[in-house]
């Protein structure tokens, strides 16, 4: 994962978080947790809470780090917390775009933090302009927070089957109603003034897991990664459709929206989720270490060593290393923290490129054939570069192989590669990607054989997952005209940024 200026894989838009603890400082958990979501989105950071009279937030541009400090933490009182990190993919990364939101409502407050993509935001931005609701800012999630801000009623005209028998919750009666209209790709973190709430998509695109505190309190998460920072035990995936409410009955369960399909992006096992962070049950470094296994067999090279890019292809590597019984060597130094800064490096410092982020070990490429594995080539700008960084180390030959299959479809699900025209799988074939970065040979890893290692790490017999920039098969129907070839810009951008 990089910075803005220094672009290379795909990228996705959010990580969120919700906290109920009572006598725990809500703010600072909630800091820690964001901070371990640091990858999922590095553009903004907000965090709001409630005491169970009053909503409070703080929220501004940059990473984590750089938003929050000990003065603005303090004021953020109480024993409910929802936190946010973003990377924009709809709304132009301005501070009106920050989340969570927090608005008040005739129930009191209502804080919302979003993960993912809705497909038909538009309609639903337009269904709110001509109800009269003013917007203040371009993202979908202003549009999902102001439906819930409204009855039910509104949004079903009194018709919501889900509608809860048991229990007079109108959030959860919002949320439901919510489920029925919105389509795409959500994981909600939601703030009132007694409770927190979560809830998935009824696909489940995006990920949200539960987790518990040791000495009370529930925490809701993009990652079990978070919960382990902060101390607290993973217990399970939120469930796709299903809406959590954390207050001091514990967590209680309601049905959101029920579907038979599942389709988690099978990307967060590519690339975005961290390498300790549990998917579906599973490690991810154990799926991605299958996923480079599976690659040595359908993609063999006559080699000396095997080099993986830093760090996202480390798992895949050391996989390929141990089904092909090549040594697993480390042939890349990564500067962690260059991508860090917001500081934008002038012209010459621009031209060096990938320099400014990894430097060759020659002492171990020197003289050597190298299989160089990478998690994944989306747009092809930083490949070529790392190639050539392998060869200015010394190596003889470079054998690139990518533990995924080419990516040749846009995704409009919340992940930055909204257009044919970035991506480099659409554009040439894999002999022409190949003479492009300049390596001796190019292979991937087949859509089969993705799903093989993926169902055969899970040890599970069927999986559902979304693949559709792999595949061109999409869990939703999408709008034709969102499918143009020529588009320059993600719509999304081209329409509200
Ligand atoms: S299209 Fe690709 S990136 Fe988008 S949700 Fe599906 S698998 Fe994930």
């Amino acid at each position: 994962m990089s910075g803005p200026w220094l672009q290379e894989g795909p990228h996705e838009e959010c990580g969120v978080f919700g906290i109920y603890a009572p006598q725990r400082d809500v703010a600072r958990l909630t800091f820690f947790g964001l901070y371990a979501l640091q990858h999922r989105g590095q553009e903004s950071a907000g965090i709001a809470t409630s005491d169970g009279r009053a909503a409070y937030s703080h929220k501004g541009m940059g990473l984590v780090a750089q938003v929050f400090n000990e003065d603005n933490l303090r004021p953020l009182q109480g024993h409910l917390a929802i936190g946010h990190n973003r990377y924009s993919t709809t709304g132009i990364s301005h501070l009106r775009n920050v989340q969570p939101y927090l608005i008040e409502t005739i129930h009191g407050p209502l804080g919302l933090a979003h993960n993912g993509n809705l497909t038909n935001a538009l309609q639903l931005r337009q269904s709110l302009l001509e109800r009269g609701v003013g917007l203040s800012s371009t993202t979908d999630s202003e549009v999902i927070t102001q439906i819930l801000a409204a009855p039910a009623e509104v949004w079903t005209n009194g018709n919501n089957k889900n509608s809860t028998k048991t229990e007079t919750d109108h959030w959860i009666n919002r949320l439901q109603a919510l489920m029925l209209v919105a389509e795409g790709a959500y994981s909600l973190v939601i703030l009132t003034r007694n409770a927190v709430y979560a809830t998935r998509d009824p696909l489940g695109l995006r990920p949200l897991c539960l987790g518990q505190l040791s000495n009370g309190g529930y925490v809701v998460a993009s990652e079990s990664c978070a919960l382990l920072t902060i101390g607290a035990k993973y217990l399970r995936e939120v469930k796709p459709g299903e809406i959590l409410r954390l207050n001091e009955q514990g967590v209680t369960t309601f049905v959101g929206r029920v579907s038979t399909r599942r389709a988690l992006c099978i990307f967060e096992y590519v690339y975005f989720a961290r390498p300790d962070s549990i998917l579906e049950e599973q490690v991810i470094h154990t799926v991605r270490q299958q996923m480079g296994g599976q690659l040595a067999r359908e993609a063999p090279a006559e080699a000396d060593i095997v080099v993986g890019v830093p760090d996202s292809a480390t798992p895949a590597a050391i996989g390929y290393s141990l089904e092909s019984g090549l040594p697993y060597t480390e042939g890349l130094t990564k500067n962690r923290y260059i991508g860090r800064t917001f500081i934008e490096p002038d012209d010459a410092l621009r031209q060096l490129g990938v320099h400014l982020k990894y430097n060759p070990l020659t002492s171990n490429l020197k003289g050597k054939r190298v299989v160089l594995v990478d998690d994944s080539i989306v747009r092809g700008n930083t490949a070529g570069p790392m190639v050539q960084l392998m060869r200015e180390g010394g190596a003889l030959e470079v054998h690139v192989r990518v533990s995924s299959p080419p990516v040749r479809h846009p995704c409009f699900m919340g992940v930055d590669m909204a257009t044919y025209k970035q991506l480099i799988a659409h554009n040439l074939n894999i002999e022409g990607i190949r003479q492009q970065i300049g390596a001796d040979t190019l292979a991937y890893l087949s859509l089969k054989g993705m799903t093989t290692a993926i169902r055969e790490a899970l040890a599970v017999a069927e999986t559902g997952h979304c693949d559709a920039c792999f595949s061109g098969n999409y869990p939703i129907s999408i709008p034709v005209w969102l499918f143009d070839e020529n588009r320059e810009k993600p719509i999304f951008e081209e329409m509200w940024g």
